[in-house]
């Protein structure tokens, strides 16, 4: 190749293993010649060539104008046989200079066959101009014909070849580098199935299955196809499979034959190609993932699945990325999250509310922090026992999200209690909101086992701004004493 430049490429499905049964795409050479009798025999000699179980099918141009016209529609020649003196003397020569220069193809073979070497001297022409061969007409015998085209188709398929591998591993690189960018398994998930299907040429119609993603056993009440496989992404026609409560189930499950592929490669532990499917395996450290893609229109040549074989180990790396990454997110919202409310824990409070206190005294502006206690909870767990008592617990949660600003911290402080640190709120201002939730709440029924429950609350609120958090909070731990005294569901407000 005489530059760097990407070659035109026009996709050429290359043989494969199940070729025999398939119709091969024929080699084209094209003949350009101003004399007939040049092509008829061209024609004789080759028309019942066959290289690499392909035919080859002739083409034929006149002139070095109709060649030109013939490349431009026609992409994929891949040699041609082509004369010197045609419309004027050098017409043949000055079609090279346009295939390489202006059409850029640096991968059709040309093969000079001139009638009269005198008018282009051999030496002279092979240093000049990018062809491949010259031949006199008068040495061109059909063993020798035969024999040139030959080794020119077999040059041309080496240089597609590295051209096709050059293109895919650039895809290759640039889509895997992206995917080291994300953290979010949703985000890889589509990149991946994204990437995939620009590679194969096909709608991103796939799914990604992770075994053992969020540490959920298998339900043994399912007859799940695929042990411990757990669907975490899924496009096109298999959207259904995220919300379906038993994906990848043998009698739910409506993709019988993916699931077969993605069994088969879990089982083999390999990718797996056929005429519709291509199923990659990424095997990860402690994880192993599927990946699988339907293309109902063309197999992958052997070609193409060594790139993607290349693809799959690169984004396995990135695929434990982003695993070890949202471990890494759930353990850390573990830690600061209250488990049955969602709402955030006394630590995440404290750190979140200490530096709301300290900016409060530098910018001498109001805080308010309140203690809210339910009323005769223990009641509800004695009538109704503790499940119901947790759908309380998270009735009331839910409500104080709905309720309070974003700039609040409300957070579960123990057992029935809550804490609530609401900066930029005025004593009167205070009041009203937590006594507007108190009443909201006292206004609702909550559903358990059945009945209807009205559950109350008693909340103590102080605005006098102390040295330390763990101060203000006990002071509302206080007022919230005297509500419960006053007969609870009460606010009770020091200013
Ligand atoms: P008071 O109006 O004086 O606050 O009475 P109370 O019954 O609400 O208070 P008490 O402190 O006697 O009882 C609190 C109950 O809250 C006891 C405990 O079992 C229950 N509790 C604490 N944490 C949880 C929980 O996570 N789930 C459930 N269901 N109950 C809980
Ligand atoms: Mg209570
Ligand atoms: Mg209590």
């Amino acid at each position: 190749m005489s530059n760097q430049k990407p070659l035109n490429l026009k996709a050429s499905r290359a043989p494969s293993d199940k070729a025999s049964s398939r119709q091969l795409t024929p080699w084209r050479v094209l003949i350009v010649d101003d004399d007939l009798e040049v092509h008829s025999v061209t024609r004789l000699i080759l028309a019942k060539t066959v290289f690499k179980q392909r035919k080859i099918e002739l083409l034929s141009a006149y002139s070095a104008a109709e060649a030109k016209q013939m490349l431009q529609a026609e992409p994929d020649i891949a040699v041609i046989l082509l004369d010197v003196v045609m419309e004027t003397e050098d017409a043949g020569l000055l079609l090279v200079h346009t295939i390489r220069q202006d059409m850029d193809n640096q991968a059709v073979r040309i093969i000079l066959r001139t009638g009269q070497p005198g008018q282009a001297p051999e030496e002279q022409v092979i240093i000049d101009y990018d062809i491949n061969d010259y031949k006199a007409k008068s040495e061109l015998t059909s063993q020798k014909l035969f024999t040139t085209v030959i080794a020119s188709l077999r040059a041309y398929e080496t240089i597609i070849s590295l051209e096709k591998t050059r293109l895919g591993l650039e895809k290759i690189i640039d889509s895997s580098d992206s995917l080291f960018q994300v953290s979010s398994m949703r985000e890889f998930a589509s990149g991946m199935l994204t990437q995939l299907s620009s590679f194969l040429d096909c709608k991103p119609e796939g799914i990604l299955c992770i075994e053992g993603y969020s540490n959920v056993e298998a339900s043994p009440d399912t007859d799940h196809l695929c042990d411990g496989l757990e669907v975490v992404a899924a496009t096109g026609r298999y959207d259904d499979c995220l919300t379906c409560l038993h994906p990848l189930d043998k009698a739910a499950c409506q993709h019988k034959d993916m699931v077969a592929h993605v069994q088969k490669a879990l089982r083999e532990r390999k990718n797996q190609f056929d005429d519709n499917y291509t199923v990659l395996y990424l095997e990860t450290g402690e994880y192993k993932a599927i990946t699988a893609l339907v293309h109902s229109d063309h197999f992958i040549d052997e070609h193409d699945q060594r790139l993607l074989a290349v693809f799959a180990s690169k984004i396995s790396i990135a695929l434990a990325n982003v695993i070890h990454y949202q471990k890494m997110i759930s353990a850390e919202e573990a830690a600061t999250t209250d488990f049955l409310t969602g709402l955030n824990n006394r630590r995440q409070l404290l750190r979140f509310g200490i530096p709301l206190l300290a900016g409060a005294h530098r910018s001498v502006t109001p805080l308010a922090v309140a203690m809210l206690d339910i009323d005769h909870f223990k009641q509800v767990n004695d009538a109704y026992g503790h499940d119901a008592g947790d759908v309380v617990l998270k009735h009331i949660g839910a409500l104080l999200k709905e309720r309070f600003r974003l700039s609040d911290i409300v957070a579960r402080y123990g057992g029935e209690e809550f804490c609530i640190v609401a900066p930029q709120l005025e004593p009167e201002q205070a009041f009203e909101l937590f006594d507007e939730f108190r009443y909201a709440l006292a206004m609702q029924t909550i559903e358990v086992e059945g009945e209807s429950l009205t559950i109350t609350v008693s909340i103590g609120v102080t605005t006098v701004l102390c040295d330390s958090l763990d101060e203000m909070i006990s002071h509302a731990d206080d007022l919230l004493y005297r509500a419960k005294q006053a007969g609870r569901n009460c606010v009770v407000i020091s200013s």
